[in-house]
This record gives structure tokens, sequence and C-alpha cells, in this order.
């Protein structure tokens, strides 16, 4: 198994190395050369098992080997067993047919652990096995910045800084990140806004000489490897409820489309899905591209399910090179143009997408409408970024006799602002975390100055 880019350009490479590069070099994004395949047998097999065994039977083919099969069970074994729930990512049923897949057991209580639990030790794996180590550089409005500090915290041959916003995060999530005191976590408040610290992470990338050649990796969802570990969900959350012997259907809350397109892969490796629901917020670009054919950018909202605040959709380039049956040239032509003007997609490729995705984009009236809803209906409290799902999932549901899985990306205690906006008090912190605002906090404040930034990780790197 190789993994070729998106846009045609850059040489094909290995497991290994698609996980420790990121971004492909003619600007794509790595997929794999050919999708692998479950049978009918091979999925109904899985039916009881445990998750991480899941994990490493739908993971191994993209693996391919270059971790051997003993490692690799121990690295998806310790991964999940982080999560604080026995299932790991337990099905809640909330009617005759809808179901809620809780994603969010994991340390920092949203979806991104499962993927970013696996990924730090699968990065420390290698970088020991090559006797190397790397530096990680990320930029966070919050939420992301916790999950892969924690998926880091115990990796011995990766230094991890986190750029946020000073004074501009909430309390919680501030202390998710600043409360980890690890020896290679390194905390950054910029003096300045999300924006400000994106851009010194994106020029780090671009010019990586301050580093002296160590390595810098991106952990973002354009890394193969978090896509990979959210393919498993989809097929232990099919299989639960009947799969391959029936179709199942999910709704996705949906940003950066890494995790929508985790899905429709475990649909192409051979789970049956109905259809795929992807829900956005007032940041709805995703939804105008597949109802009307608007692949346009549009200023940014900031809304009550802050983590699906976005202008682009970076993992959406995936799926459509697929819809463009793998023609690089086009995705490429497709993107330049999107770029700088409002683009469409030709006819054929999207008659393909609208084959298996429905959208629909909810607003911020409506997320605290469905928190109280959901609440009076099955005494759920849904956090904003799941309430989006609930009401796509209504709203575009197929066939009744499926069964509508939406994915609950987050707990609600980690976005409380919008629970008690939708007049409840509030919900606690789930009992592992209840000391969380008296825990010990260190980070260093620094100007928005790129040479300051770099002059820090430079220093401090081991
Ligand atoms: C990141 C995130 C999303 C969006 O996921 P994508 O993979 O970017 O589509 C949705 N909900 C929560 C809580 C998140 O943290």
């Amino acid at each position: 198994m190789r993994y070729i880019s998106t846009r045609g350009q850059a040489p094909a490479l290995s497991f290994e190395d698609v996980v420790l590069t990121g971004l492909a070099s003619d600007g794509g994004l790595y997929v794999p050369e050919t999708v692998p395949q479950f049978s009918r047998e091979e999925l109904a097999e899985m039916a009881g098992l445990s998750y991480a065994e899941i994990a490493f039977r739908v993971m191994k083919p993209f693996v391919n080997g270059e971790i051997d099969d003993e490692t690799f069970r121990r690295l998806v074994t310790e991964a999940y067993a982080t999560f604080s729930h026995d299932a790991v990512v337990p099905l809640n049923q909330l009617d005759a047919n809808h179901f809620l897949l809780e994603l969010f057991h994991g340390p920092t209580l949203a979806f991104k652990d499962v993927a970013l639990q696996l990924l730090g030790r699968i990065l420390d794996h290698f970088l020991k096995k090559r006797g190397e180590r790397a530096v990680i550089m990320g930029a966070t409005s919050g939420d992301t910045g916790s999950a892969a500090i924690e998926g880091c915290r115990h990796c011995d041959n990766l230094d991890i800084f986190i750029l946020h916003p000073h004074n501009r995060v909430s309390e919680v999530q501030r202390r998710q990140m600043t409360s980890v005191l690890a020896d290679n976590i390194f905390n950054i408040a910029i003096e300045g806004n999300f924006d400000d610290a994106q851009a010194m992470v994106k020029a780090s990338f671009a010019d990586q000489g301050f580093l002296n050649g160590t390595r810098l990796v991106a952990v973002n969802s354009i890394n193969w490897a978090r896509i990979m570990a959210q393919i498993v969900y989809y097929v232990a959350a099919g299989v639960a409820l009947g799969a391959p012997h029936r179709q199942v259907s999910f709704c996705v809350p949906s940003a950066n489309f890494g995790n929508v397109f985790a899905g429709f892969m475990a649909y192409r490796m051979g789970l049956p899905v109905e259809r795929f629901v992807i829900a956005t917020n007032a940041n709805d670009i995703l939804h105008r591209t597949l109802a009307d054919n608007d692949f346009s950018k549009k200023e940014l909202v900031a809304t009550l399910a802050p983590s699906m605040d976005i202008v682009v959709s970076s993992n959406f380039e995936r799926l459509l090179f697929e819809a463009y049956d793998r023609d690089g040239a086009a995705v490429a032509a497709l993107l330049e143009r999107f770029q700088a003007e409002p683009a469409a997609l030709a006819e054929a490729p999207l008659a393909k997408l609208r084959e298996m995705f429905a959208s629909h984009s909810v607003d911020d009236a409506t997320i605290l409408e469905v928190i109280r809803e959901a609440h009076h209906r099955s005494q759920e409290i849904l956090d904003p970024h799941t309430a989006t799902g609930y009401r796509a999932a209504e709203r575009e549901r197929g066939d009744e006799a499926v069964p509508m899985i939406t994915l609950a990306t987050a707990h609600p205690a980690k976005f409380a602002e919008a629970v008690v906006k939708a007049g409840f008090p509030g919900v606690p912190l789930p009992p592992h975390m209840d000391d969380l605002l008296e825990r010990e906090e260190r980070y260093s404040v620094l100007p928005a100055e790129l040479s300051a930034v770099q002059q820090f990780v430079a220093e401090n790197r081991r």
C-alpha cells in the first residue's frame, strides 16, 4: 500500500513517510492508492469484538506491515485504554431508530481524541525506530490543541508547541492544555488573535530553517493517520447495529471534513451505508456546495458550535479527488480557481456526491432549540456541535427503516455556554476532570512576532 497526492504531482509515499509528512509537496493531501476491501464475512466477524480489536483489523491494511502486528496491537490498545468508557465509543439509543455515537469519552471530551491518542503513539514509534526527534507545532482556538497535547504527553521523541490566543480561549479549554505539565509540552499564549497564531505556525512550516534540520510534524486533520483512526468507529457502530446484514446511515457535524471523509472510506471499504448527512453550522460551505453548487468562501461567523467555525474545509479535497475519478490535475485546477474566486463543481462529480451525501445547515437559534427539544424528548443534554447533527439527521433522514447514527462529537460540559443559553443550569465535568479548575498551570506569554515564537521553539525543544 502506497499513498498518493490528490493533486497528482507529488511522489507516492509509504505509510511511515505519509504519517511524518503531512501536506504533499504539490499542495495536495495524501490518500491510499487503493482502498482495502472487507468482505461481508470479515465485517460480520467483527460484531462483538472489542473496540481495540476492531481498530486493529480495520487499520492493519493501511499500516501495510510497516509496524509489526504485535507492536501495532499494543499501540492501539494503549490509545483506547485512555477512554473512560469500556465501550470506548458507546452507542446511545435516542428513539426507535436514531442513535448517538458518543465519541467524547477520551481525555479531552471531544472526538479528536480518538485519532490523536493513536497518532501520537504512531509518531513516537516511528521516531524511536529511526533514532530521531521531531517538533510538533499547532495553533488552536481552543479544542484541537488539548487533544494534540494529550495525545503527545507520553511521547519521548516528540516536543509539542501549541499556540493559543492569550485571554481568548475559555478557562476550561485553556486549563485542559496548560495543566499538562509534562516536560515535552509547551503552551504559548500569543498576544494576538487565532489568525495571528495560525499564520505563525504556517510560516514555520513553510521555512523550517530555525529548527536546524529537526523535523516539524503536523497533527491537523490533513495527516492521513487521523482519518485512518476515525474509519474505525464507523465500522464498529455499523456492525453493532447489524451491518453487513443491513444498511446504516450516519449524520456528521462537520467542519474540515476529516470526520465524514473517514466515514466515506468505511463505506468504500465495504460497510453498507445508505447515506451520509453532513451537518454544518452557519459556516456552511459544505452545505452550499452540495445543495447549490456554490463552492465559494464566505466570511467566518462565530457560532455556538465554535469547533465547526471554518471558511474552507481542507479535507473536502480528498472527497473531490474521488468524485473526479482520481484526476489530480482536475482537482488542482478546481482548487486553484476556488482560491481566487467563487467556483463550481462539474456536473458529473457533483451528481456522484449527491448520491451519497445530503447536507443541512443549522443556525445558533436552532442549536438552542434542539438542545431543549432533545432534552425534552430523550433526557439527553447535547453539546452544540452534536445539536447541529441531531437537527440535520431529522431533516435529511432517508429510509426510516435504516438506523440513523448521529456522531456526538463533544461532551456538553465542554461547551457549557450554549447549554446555559438553552436554559439549563450547566453540565458538570466528568469525575476524572472535576479538579481541573484547581490544577497547576504552565504557559508562556509571547508577542505575536514570528521571530520570538521561533526562538522560543528552538531554545526549548529537547
Ligand atoms: C473538530 C470538530 C468538529 C468538526 O470535525 P471535522 O473533522 O473538522 O469535520 C465537530 N465537532 C467538534 C466538537 C470538533 O472538535
